[in-house]
């Protein structure tokens, strides 16, 4: 397959041409939208970006993505009557999923900011989230200061946590103390092998990390920011967003979030013991 640019959009809109025309030939003009709405905003699927290494928002628990905001993404389903599919992305192409239509929804523990707020509409949030500093447990790292001192820092690319070291720790772009990965995992396991010293994650992953990697690393209890966690849709979807914020409200009044965030945290833990006695079985 040739990897001309733009290749891919050729093909996909012969692929959506071939099925226009037929889908005009049997049923006529009502169904243009639909069928173009291959990736997403079809009228019968609303279609979730995430990346799902994220407990207990987003993961994977065997081949299904479960998580707090899979359960609410799929409450806003539930109301506009149309059915969940997730497409599981890199952290920094969530946004861009959106904006080009691949997807209607992106929600990925997402923080608002000012600057992702230039390119898409966000809902309420839905909770408040900080970053902390996971360490060695027996680093002699023991705060927010001590990161000055040529730490060598590992983040996940695309997040608030990566603008929190730039901006206020590894200011010098050319630096090689900050380091950049997919997810936490792989930075705490490259904080494991002695390649970076910290590792600087939201809240929710960090402490499930702190969990798995059986008494070996710890969080800090200084959180470094406040920031809020909301669902981001396409500027053009206003109407989606307004559907978003009545779900949230709802299950805030009713005391469905807490059920989910409870839920789903017991989850997260139970797959993390199965995977912990499956390594178990599997080394003995
Ligand atoms: N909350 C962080 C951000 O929005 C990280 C989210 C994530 O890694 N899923 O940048």
């Amino acid at each position: 397959m040739s990897m001309i640019p733009g290749d891919a959009a050729v093909r996909r809109f012969r692929r959506c041409f071939s099925a226009l025309s037929a889908a005009l030939a049997l049923i006529g003009t009502a169904v243009f939208l639909s069928a173009c709405g291959e990736e997403a905003g079809s009228a019968d699927k609303l279609v979730m970006v995430t990346e799902a290494t994220f407990p207990p928002y987003e993961f994977r628990m065997g081949r299904e993505v479960i998580g707090v905001d899979v359960d609410i993404v799929r409450a806003v389903a539930e109301e506009l009557g149309r059915k969940l599919e997730i497409k599981d992305a890199a952290f920094d192409s969530v946004i861009a999923h959106v904006i080009t239509g691949k997807a209607d929804i992106a929600a990925s523990g997402i923080t608002v900011t000012e600057e992702r707020k230039k390119n898409v509409l966000f809902s309420i949030p839905y909770v408040t989230a900080a970053q902390l500093i996971i360490v060695m447990k027996d680093s002699r790292i023991d705060s927010a200061a001590a990161l000055k001192n040529n730490v060598r820092i590992g983040v996940q690319s695309g997040t608030t946590g990566f603008d929190y070291v730039r901006n206020n720790i590894i200011t010098d772009k050319s630096s090689p103390l900050l380091a950049q990965f997919p997810n936490g995992a792989l930075a705490v396991e490259a904080m494991k092998a002695g390649k970076i010293d910290a590792v600087i994650l939201d809240a929710g992953p960090a402490q499930a990390l702190v969990a798995q990697n059986g008494g070996t690393i710890t969080v800090l209890p200084e959180p470094l920011t406040s920031e809020e966690y909301a669902i981001a849709v396409s500027k053009q979807n206003r109407e989606l967003c307004r559907t978003i914020d009545k779900v949230i409200r709802r299950l805030k009044e009713s005391g469905g979030l807490r059920e989910i965030f409870d839920r789903n945290k017991a989850l997260a833990e139970q797959h993390r013991k199965l995977q912990e006695r499956q390594q178990e079985t599997s080394s003995s």
